[in-house]
């Protein structure tokens, strides 16, 4: 039945039969979600894939242990940072030989950012979103510190504008952290090629959550993370994309032996690797490397239009149901309501938002809190159901009706949140 039809009310009952006719419902039983928990915190760190221990025990025990130094050859573990990349490509819109998985995605972005600087001589700026997640625009001033260019922070609506003749790139995260708001990739790419820059993207938030097309939109550049959506482990490497047409013209600074053309030749000077590998630096972490790939071959199972469509879902959901249940609570809706312009997360804001979330949490409902007042919550459609989404809006309904929140051990603040 649909929501429509039973006067937009939503009950449990109309949950457990969405779920029921879920194509990608199967896949929940592919990770270990702990009994008695709702995470909605994929959107940070992913699930761990049951078959990641395993994965790991065969890496560890059998490819170390019993293999040693022989599996870079045979474990394929040289490779590892082209063939995941190459598994990881169609999820982005890319093609294989554009992308590759290594280092963090910070690094990454120095890398490519100077490597504009380079292919853009004489611009000076870079435009980034100014209440983007700040990491990037951290990067982004140590190479503007570090090549005489200027940083131009602006928000969403501002960004068109700003490009103009002196502009070497913008830098632009698809979606946004905090309020999930999808940033419009084609048209601000072509904006910026119009103005003769380049466009770099970030995909921290939309690789593996929604369909993502670089090559369709035209994109230069681009980085992203494995340890959010594609569920790689925690600090599992970050990867870039680098078009096609400016593979060989493009030219990362960390020039280590991994981007040589020939790193065994051991030759005193440096040769850059003609292709995708010159974006490499130096050894691997082949462990966290390695399982990367549980992630990623599970998300290539999946069918990406049915995934967004259940994302879709999720959080439409989501956002019913809290409006519903806890509307006269102060919450007030920080993400589009358009879920055209959303990704799979729900953010809103509340005055007493950390105190909540830590009230949350010790319920067993897992999302985060971004300061000043943002509770947000992640949807990862490979392993979220429409009950969890009723059953963590029943705890938090009964947190707020209940003032659980008010106790005052939730006030004290958490290194992490
Ligand atoms: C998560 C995230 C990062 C992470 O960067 P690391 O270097 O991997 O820590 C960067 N940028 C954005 C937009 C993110 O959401």
């Amino acid at each position: 039945m649909r929501l429509e039809e039973q006067g937009g009310t939503i009950t449990r009952e109309w949950c457990v039969e969405q779920d029921r006719g879920d194509p990608l419902g199967h896949f929940r039983d592919a990770f270990l979600i702990p009994d008695g928990l709702i995470y909605l915190d994929g959107n940070s760190l992913g699930a761990m894939a049951n078959a990641a221990p395993a994965h790991v025990a065969h890496v560890v025990e059998r490819e170390w242990g019993g293999d040693l130094i022989r599996s870079w050859n045979s474990a394929g573990w040289f490779d590892l940072p082209v063939t995941l990349g190459d598994m990881l490509a169609p999820l982005i819109g890319a093609d294989a030989g554009e992308v590759i998985v290594t280092d963090s995605v910070s690094v990454n972005l120095f890398k490519l950012l100077w490597a504009a600087a380079d292919m853009r001589p004489g611009r000076r700026r870079i435009i980034l979103e100014g209440s983007n997640f700040p990491t990037d625009n951290y990067v982004a001033q140590g190479v503007a510190k570090a090549r005489g260019l200027e940083v131009v922070l602006r928000e969403r609506h501002e960004i068109a504008d700003a490009i103009d003749a002196d502009t070497l790139a913008i830098c632009i995260t698809h979606v946004h952290y905090k309020t999930g708001h999808i940033n419009d990739m084609a048209a601000l790419t072509a904006k910026a090629h119009e103005a003769g820059a380049l466009a770099i993207w970030d995909l921290c938030h939309s690789a593996g959550a929604m369909p993502v097309d670089l090559n369709g939109c035209g994109v230069d550049l681009a980085v992203g993370c494995t340890y959010k959506y594609l569920n790689g482990g925690p600090g599992s490497p970050g990867f870039l994309f680098v078009a096609k047409r400016h593979l060989g013209a493009a030219r990362q600074p960390i020039t280590g032996w991994w981007g040589h053309d020939a790193p065994f030749a051991f030759d005193p000077g440096y040769t850059p690797a003609p292709d995708i590998r010159q974006f490499l630096t130096g050894t691997q972490p082949i462990v966290s490397l390695s399982l990367t790939g549980v992630g990623l071959e599970l998300m290539r199972a999946a069918d990406m239009t049915q995934l967004r469509a259940k994302s879709v879902a999720l959080t439409e959901t989501f956002i019913a149901l809290v409006e519903q249940r806890c509307g006269r609570h102060g919450f007030a809706l920080a993400s589009p309501r358009d879920a055209a312009e959303r990704g799979s997360q729900v953010s809103f804001t509340h005055a007493n938002g950390y105190e909540i979330m830590r009230a949350l949490i010790d319920r067993g409902v897992i999302g985060d809190f971004r300061a000043p007042d943002i509770v947000r919550f992640g949807f990862t459609p490979l392993y979220v159901r429409h009950a969890d989404v009723w059953d963590a809006v029943d705890v938090l309904a009964d947190v707020m009706d209940s003032g659980a929140w008010r106790d005052p051990r939730y006030a004290e603040r958490e290194a992490v949140t």
